[in-house]
């Protein structure tokens, strides 16, 4: 059995806003000394090890547990058994030693330099809750965007959910005095604390205690073991691309998922929201999480969450992309993409755009300023989903231009790379689009006189007034099922 929680539906009742939450200004402890030595604390095993042994064996530290903060940026989907591992072993050990224990977190997208945008849920001696659900949340990103947390490169999810959150805290709480950073680097990650000491400053040093005791991975959880008698687990939100990168990672994640199908419906939600706007998203570096789940028997949870999913909100969405040349270099090109909604409602609703008579996209006037309309085509990815595209934006062409309509979950925010770009798309296109007018899209997108779908009448052009779903499936059942599968 299925069972979908439907409240909440809006996001700003789902999640806390930035006014809920203090800034850095009024967050923070007006009272404390500036810090001496900061724990960037991740809440998984290795830097769960390291502050506990600073705690218990005052040996292997030389200076005043008074003089440390730990600092800690909520990302928001951490699993449920660390949120109860610190709740129920770390901070009771941090209240009782009278630890200064700060937790922050994104209050919108992207955290200024100056700090605003960072939001303070606590900042206490004598900690007794964790706010693990954060208020800006790297799932709320990537769920507005239709996208998941990008692999290539450097890991911009973990920049700006944690770096950019941290940096001004720790910056407002050493009072531009020195200051000792410790990270939770084990012993295996060398090169890791060589790429961070490159951060140090007139002020910084950045200190790796569980590499400088040989510490790895193995002994931090047996240290951990010994001294409270649980298992840790690594850190890392539920649908960490990294962690499904690689076979191992993937089977430790689909043991707690076949235990938590909650979880996997959340990472299944975020990749079907980013395949369905581009086709290349899997959340495994490309590669679908569902397929995966298919293959390791998990075929259950997919199921489950499909059938969740028809009973949500979704949008005829219209998708534009190209690549843009670079204003400093135009040899070089960027990915330039528009999304906005034209209809909201059931999914039966919202399918029948496509299923009916093809839709037409405005793509210029004629001599006598009459609208010339170009046909899209409907096409069933190999992926299972519909898309209609117009004709010769097949991503070929100098600018690989993609325009296409799609259903999908309601709850992408309409947005444009940059401000240039409907300037741009009318440039290589030679059609005369403006963004987000409702006038302009009521002549855009052709309705069809025989085939409305029922109970729209023509688009609507308001953006998706629904937030992303919160989809529930009950774990017992499903977990039977997942066996019996
Ligand atoms: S755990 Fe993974 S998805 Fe989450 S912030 Fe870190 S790298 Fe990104």
């Amino acid at each position: 059995m299925i069972r979908v929680n439907p409240t909440d539906l809006t996001l700003s009742a789902a999640l806390p806003s930035l006014g809920t939450w203090p800034g850095i200004a009024d967050g923070l402890s007006p009272n404390e000394p500036p810090a001496k030595v900061v724990l960037s604390y991740g809440l998984g095993v290795d830097s769960s090890a390291l502050l506990l042994r600073w705690i218990h064996d005052p040996s292997c530290r030389d200076f005043e547990l008074d003089d440390l903060a730990v600092v800690v940026a909520m990302v928001g989907s951490e699993w449920d058994q660390t949120i109860s591992d610190v709740t129920e072993v770390i901070l009771p050990v941090l209240a009782e030693h009278g630890i200064r224990f700060i937790q922050a977190g994104r209050g919108r997208s992207r955290a200024g330099n100056d700090g605003s945008g960072v939001v303070i849920f606590a900042d206490s001696r004598t900690p007794h809750g964790l706010h693990a659900a954060g208020a800006y949340t790297l799932l709320t990103e990537m769920h507005s965007a239709a996208t998941v947390p990008q692999t290539g490169g450097r890991r911009a999810c973990s920049i700006s959910s944690k770096g950019e959150v941290l940096d001004p805290v720790i910056a407002a709480i050493t009072h531009g005095l020195p200051f000792r950073h410790a990270m939770g680097y084990e012993a295996a990650e060398l090169s890791r604390a060589r790429k961070d000491a490159k951060e140090n400053t007139a002020t910084r040093r950045g200190e790796y205690p569980l590499i400088e005791w040989g510490w790895t991975r193995e002994t931090a959880q047996q240290y951990l073991r010994e001294t409270t008698g649980r298992e840790f687990r690594k850190s890392a939100c539920t649908f960490c691309p990294f962690a499904l990168s690689t076979q191992r990672g993937r089977d430790a994640t689909f043991a707690e998922y076949a235990k938590n199908p909650d979880a996997a419906a959340t990472a299944l939600l975020m990749e079907r929201t980013a395949i369905s706007l581009n086709p290349r998203q899997g959340l495994i570096r490309g590669q679908r999480l569902s397929d995966h789940l298919r293959a390791a028997g998990l075929g259950a949870i997919v199921d489950r969450f499909e059938q969740a999913l028809a009973d949500e909100p979704h949008a005829l969405y219209e998708l534009r992309r190209g690549a843009r040349p670079t204003k400093k270099n135009p040899a070089k090109t960027k990915p330039a993409r528009s999304v906005r909604a034209i209809d909201v409602g059931s999914v039966e609703e919202m399918n029948a755009w496509l299923t009916g008579e093809p839709l037409q996209v405005k793509v210029g006037l004629d001599a006598y300023g009459e609208p010339v309309l170009a046909p899209t085509a409907t096409v069933l990815g190999e992926d299972g989903i519909a898309r209609a595209y117009v004709a010769e934006r097949d991503r070929t062409g100098a600018h690989q231009l993609e325009h296409f309509f799609v259903v999908a979950p309601a709850h992408v925010q309409d947005k444009v790379t940059d401000a240039g770009f409907g300037a741009w798309w009318e440039m290589v296109t030679h059609t005369d689009m403006s963004l987000f007018t409702p006038p302009d899209l009521l002549a855009t997108v052709s309705t069809r006189t025989e085939s409305t779908p029922a109970g729209t009448g023509a688009a609507r052009f308001d953006a998706p007034a629904v937030g992303f779903p919160d989809i529930d499936i009950d774990v017992a059942t499903a977990g039977t099922a997942i066996g019996a599968s």
